[in-house]
């Protein structure tokens, strides 16, 4: 590798998230002098106050039904179960230590240099970090995204995404403002381990984006459970009364709860960072500008990540990253450049109860892009609940395009729906057909296995 030997570093990263780390790391094992900034957390918000803490939060919440579905089962309880939020608090914060730990130890192992503070870039090839000048032929700007709060009266009082993990005592009533991930997956969470749970979205339905029958199936399944779901109304103003918090929706019902969750969406983290006086060209929406090498209007400056406003999951930054170090630091010249990242038929998983996985086109997308298209579709009570006494049903739904008998999007609602989704994504990506899925011999007895013996044309 021929790198510029006048600069400090090949490579300074700003943000230890998914995306930094893993572009850290990769470079480094090519060969680039690397350094990473970060003033937070190792891990980034997914290890945090993201994906982590959240998945381990809904398992605490599952066993709620587990607890009551295991009656039919001819388990009994010695005593009714108790849910202690302070075990499960701090568990959560040892596991997030070790990974911070993990994390840590990763970058050391490849080499990078760790640097704990702030980082500002001061020009194309320098930044500044606790009074000291470093300077790096390319500086990647991986700082994510930060939760966002609207401005109402007493939006002061409700908590964002990184505090809510956190919360010094239960809410025995809570209330979450949004309609998307962070909304549906919270009031699951908070309703499984036992609070009187409210979710206020101002559109006519939540999820916006995601295939409508899904979207249908999971608020009738949320409200079984018992989340008390307010939709096309918002938070007009919040008061802190004697007894906790008085809420007044823009439609007149007012509420009172212990905690209001803000999950009204993510801005990229830019504050500070020196970009504008650089000049670097933002998108519309506030995220930074790349090209499909990730390289900013100053073709120095590289950014990956939430901050680039793709899709703002962590697998989409680890696989940016991974494209990003093939362009910029080659282990092998002779591989060439690689085509750009190719964002369709991205896989994704919402943890509401029940779940939620998904990948390629919608119903609505499909008909928008192909015309004919066909639907298979099946919503059943899983074997499970047979015995259970729940009423919880389960969504599996294929969408094909008629002309080439492609299957172009997976959806299902149920449990380990992102589990079965997964395996999915692959034969959607490989673009199989819906004879490949009739060929395809079930597992049995499993609920995925509908996703082969769905066989009659629910609708065209
Ligand atoms: P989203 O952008 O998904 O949802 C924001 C929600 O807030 C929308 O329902 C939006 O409504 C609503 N909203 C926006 N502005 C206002 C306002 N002024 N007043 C009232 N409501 C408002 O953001 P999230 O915060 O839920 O999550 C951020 C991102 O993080 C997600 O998009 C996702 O990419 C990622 N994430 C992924 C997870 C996963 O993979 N399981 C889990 C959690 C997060 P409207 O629809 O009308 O615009």
């Amino acid at each position: 590798m021929n790198h510029e030997a006048s600069y400090d570093y090949d490579l300074f990263v700003i943000g230890a998230g998914s995306g930094g780390v893993r572009a850290a790391r990769t470079a480094a094992a090519a060969g680039a002098r690397v350094a990473v900034a970060e003033d937070r957390y190792l891990g980034g918000t997914c290890v945090n106050v993201g994906c982590v803490p959240k998945k381990l939060y809904s398992y605490a919440a599952h066993f709620h039904d587990a607890f009551e579905e295991s009656a039919g089962f001819g388990w009994t309880l010695a005593q009714a179960p108790s849910f202690d939020w302070a075990t499960l608090r701090d568990n959560k914060v040892e596991e997030i230590k070790r990974l911070n730990g993990i994390y840590n130890r990763l970058l050391d192992n490849a080499g990078v240099t760790l640097i704990n503070g702030r980082a500002k870039v001061v020009d194309a090839h320098a930044v500044e970090i606790n009074g000291e000048r470093i300077s790096a032929e390319k500086i990647l700007v991986a700082v994510g995204g930060w939760p966002w709060t609207p401005e109402f009266e007493g939006s002061e009082l409700t908590v964002n995404s990184n505090q809510v993990f956190d919360l010094d005592s239960f809410p025995q009533r809570f209330l979450v403002l949004g309609g998307g991930y962070i909304a549906v997956e919270f009031a699951s969470i908070f309703n499984g381990l036992g609070a009187d749970t409210h979710l206020v979205y101002r559109g006519e339905l939540f999820l916006r984006g995601f295939d409508n029958e899904v979207r249908e199936f999971t608020r009738d399944e949320m409200a079984k459970k018992g989340v008390n779901l307010h939709f096309e109304t918002n938070i007009q103003r919040i008061r802190q009364v004697e007894t906790g918090l008085e809420v007044t929706l823009t439609d007149g019902e007012q509420l009172e709860v212990d905690a209001v969750l803000s999950a009204t969406g993510r801005k990229p983290h830019l504050a500070g960072l020196g970009l504008d006086t650089l000049g670097v060209e933002l998108n519309a929406d506030g995220t930074l500008k790349v090209n499909e090498r990730y390289e900013a209007s100053v073709p120095s400056i590289l950014a990956l990540g939430d901050v680039i406003g793709g899709p703002e999951l962590t697998p989409v930054a680890l696989a940016e990253a991974m494209h990003l170090v093939q362009h910029h630091f080659p282990k092998d010249e002779s591989d060439g450049a690689p085509g750009p990242l190719d964002y369709d038929d991205i896989a994704t998983a919402v943890f509401c109860h029940p779940n939620i996985g998904t990948v390629g086109l919608s119903e609505e997308e499909a008909r928008a892009r192909y015309g004919a298209v066909r639907i298979y579709s099946a919503d059943f009570r899983p074997m499970k609940h047979t015995l259970s006494g729940s009423d919880e049903r389960c969504l599996m739904k294929l969408v094909v395009d008629d002309t080439s008998d492609r299957v172009v999007g997976a959806h299902m609602v149920g449990e380990e729906a992102g589990e079965i989704i997964q395996g999915l994504a692959i034969a959607v990506r490989a673009k199989l057909t819906k004879r490949d899925f009739d060929a395809t011999v079930g597992i049995h007895p499993t609920a995925a296995e509908e996703f082969v013996t769905m066989r009659s044309v629910t609708r065209r």
